[in-house]
C-alpha cells in the first residue's frame, strides 16, 4: 500500500503476521534509489524483495537501509538484504552494536500492567523480544543522529522506547516514520507502559513529533495512519503526564 506518493507500507501477508507483532517496514522510492526503513521479522526478506520487484526495480536499487532501533522484529531481513543489495546500513550509535550482534538487546520489563490490556503486552513482547530467536547480525555502515539526512529523509532523535531510538521525517511528502515511539496495534497507544525504557523521554519525544507538519505516519507495529497524522500525534502527546 502506498501511504504517500512513492512511500510504500510493507507488511507480511496475514499468515505469520502476528509473529513480528504486526510489524511494518517502509520503502521509499527516491528517483532511481530505494530507501528502506526497518526490515520486518523474517530472515528471508521476501516481502521486501517482492515489493521491490513490484515497483519494477531490482534489489541493487536498494541503496540505504535505515533502522529505527535494535529490536528483533525490525531486523529480520537485514543481513539478507545487505548481502543481496550492498545497501548502506544506518543506525544510532546506541543501537549499532546490537544490530551487529556484539551486544544483546536490552531487556524489557514484562510485568503485566493492571488493566484490560494485561494479556496484550505478554503476547506482544513475548513474540518480539527476548532470546527466543535472534536476528542475523549485520554491520552498521554509518552512525546517524539528530539532524542527519539520508536522501530526502531527516533523522530525528526520539529516545524513550530505547535509548537510541530514531524517527525519520520526509517533509516533502509530509510523511513520518516513528518506529516504536508509539504503536497502533492492538490500539493507538503511546508506548506500552512496560516497554518504555524511559517513560519521560517517550512523552518528550511524542510532544516533539507532534510539532511536525505530518499527514501519513508509518508506525512499527500496526497499520499506518494515512491522514491527519499531526492531529493523532497531538492527541497522543496530550495524554502524557510527565
Ligand atoms: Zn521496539
Ligand atoms: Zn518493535
Amino acid at each position: 500500500m502506498e501511504i504517500a506518493p512513492g512511500v510504500y507500507d510493507l507488511t507480511p501477508p496475514r499468515r505469520g503476521y502476528l509473529k513480528g507483532g504486526f510489524v511494518h517496514a517502509f520503502l521509499i522510492q527516491d528517483g532511481q534509489d530505494l530507501i528502506l526503513i526497518d526490515t520486518l521479522f523474517d530472515a528471508d526478506a521476501q516481502v521486501i524483495l517482492d515489493q521491490i520487484h513490484a515497483l519494477g526495480k531490482t534489489v541493487s536499487d536498494l541503496k540505504h537501509i535505515i533502522l529505527t532501533h535494535g529490536h528483533r522484529a525490525h531486523l529480520g531481513g537485514l543481513a539478507t538484504l545487505k548481502k543481496l543489495s550492498g545497501a548502506r546500513i544506518y543506525a544510532h550509535p546506541w543501537e549499532a552494536d546490537i544490530v551487529s550482534g556484539d551486544r544483546t538487546q536490552q531487556g524489557v520489563n514484562l510485568r503485566p500492567i493492571s488493566s484490560s490490556l494485561v494479556v496484550w503486552p505478554i503476547l506482544f513482547f513475548g513474540t518480539l523480544l527476548g532470546p527466543l530467536s535472534n536476528h542475523k547480525p549485520a554491520q552498521v555502515d554509518k552512525l546517524i543522529d539528530e539532524g542527519d539526512q539520508i536522501g530526502p529523509v531527516r533523522v530525528l532523535y526520539t529516545p524513550g522506547h530505547t535509548p537510541g531510538h530514531l524517527a525519520f521525517y520526509y517533509p516533502e511528502k509530509r510523511a513520518l516514520f516513528t518506529g516504536d515511539a508509539f504503536v497502533t496495534w492492538p490500539l493507538i497507544c503511546p508506548g506500552w507502559p512496560n516497554a518504555m525504557l524511559n517513560e519521560k523521554q517517550t512523552w518528550a519525544s511524542l510532544r516533539r513529533l507532534a510539532e511536525l507538519d505530518v499527514q501519513a505516519i508509518g508506525v512499527g507495529h500496526g497499520n499506518p495512519i494515512v491522514q491527519n497524522g499531526k492531529q493523532v500525534l497531538q492527541e497522543l502527546a496530550a495524554r502524557g503526564k510527565l
